[in-house]
């Protein structure tokens, strides 16, 4: 086995969904770090290996990390697991990955489990683009902040959520994407109550609200791109348009997109006054 930290997804609900590459590689490392070992033990003990683990979460030390690239570094070959799905997204792991990066250490990501990506692709929304968001802000003004900054994006959005956070975000996103957007939640995916459901921002909302089963459990929630606007505006030039439009008058502001994007000066004015409205 070559000398370096392997990157594991583990199962994000079903335990079938670990893979055979994953479980060869947790039993034979010389060290499994885990976000939560008492956690992580479980899996273990399922898939039937005693691989040594220490703990690696968010809060540990760069002590912590130092030792476990030291360790590397020796020759030790070392696994790094989150609770579940793939560590670094929304996880732990970042520092130890750039830390063995810059210790010369080969870093070995698996592919295997990933909230997001099992989401998106069963989603029915466009996958060519997405932006990953993880987790909003838990305030309400960063998080409104964001998702304004976020409303023209002609991007997939894919958050994460906690379910005692649900109802709220589905209502706060309400004002800023409007009740039309397309949005799809998707609940509890590999287990038992699994729930794929598309529709209007509005009605999802208010199903959500209405039915406290839907706020129970992990869920990923995905917001499609907006309507593409009639003629030749796409949201490059209408994010562009309020950015200008915000700091020149708005004659300028029209004319200098105008020229970067090669439209017509009158309609990009024209547009200019229908996002202000
Ligand atoms: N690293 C994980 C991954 O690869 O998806 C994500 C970890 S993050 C701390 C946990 C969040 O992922 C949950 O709050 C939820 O938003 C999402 N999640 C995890 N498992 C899920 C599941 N089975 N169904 C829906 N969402 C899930």
């Amino acid at each position: 086995m070559e000398r370096c930290l392997y990157i594991v997804p583990t199962p994000i609900g079903n335990l079938a969904d670990i893979t055979i590459r994953a479980r060869e590689i947790l039993a034979s490392v010389d060290l499994i770090a885990a976000e939560d070992t008492r956690h992580s033990r479980k899996l273990l003990t399922h898939l039937d290996i005693d691989t040594p683990m220490c703990a690696y979460h968010e809060h540990v030390d760069n002590a912590i990390t130092d030792r476990l690239v030291a360790q590397i570094v020796d020759g030790k070959s070392i696994a790094l697991i989150s609770d579940a799905g793939t560590p670094l997204v929304s996880d732990p792991g970042f520092r130890l990955v750039r830390a063995a990066q810059d210790a010369g250490c080969t870093v070995i990501p698996l592919p295997g489990p990933c909230a997001a990506i099992a989401a998106l692709s069963a989603s029915g929304l466009p996958t060519d683009r997405f932006a990953f968001e993880g987790f909003l802000p838990a305030k309400a003004g960063p998080r409104d902040e964001r998702l304004r900054r976020l409303k023209l994006s002609d991007q997939t959005l894919v958050f994460y959520e906690a379910p005692h956070r649900i109802v709220d975000t589905l209502n706060a996103m309400l004002p800023i994407f409007g009740g039309e957007r397309e949005v799809v939640m998707a609940r509890e995916l590999t287990k038992s109550f699994e729930t794929i459901r598309r529709a209007p921002l509005g009605e999802l909302a208010q199903w959500v609200s209405e039915d406290t089963n839907q706020q129970r459990g992990e869920h990923v929630l995905m917001v499609g791109p907006p309507p593409k606007a009639t003629g030749s505006f796409d949201a490059s030039v209408d994010t562009l348009l309020i950015r200008l439009g915000a700091e020149l008058p708005p004659r300028k502001a029209a004319a200098l997109v105008a020229d970067i994007h090669g439209l017509k000066a009158r309609e990009v004015y024209e547009r200019l006054l229908e996002l202000k409205d």
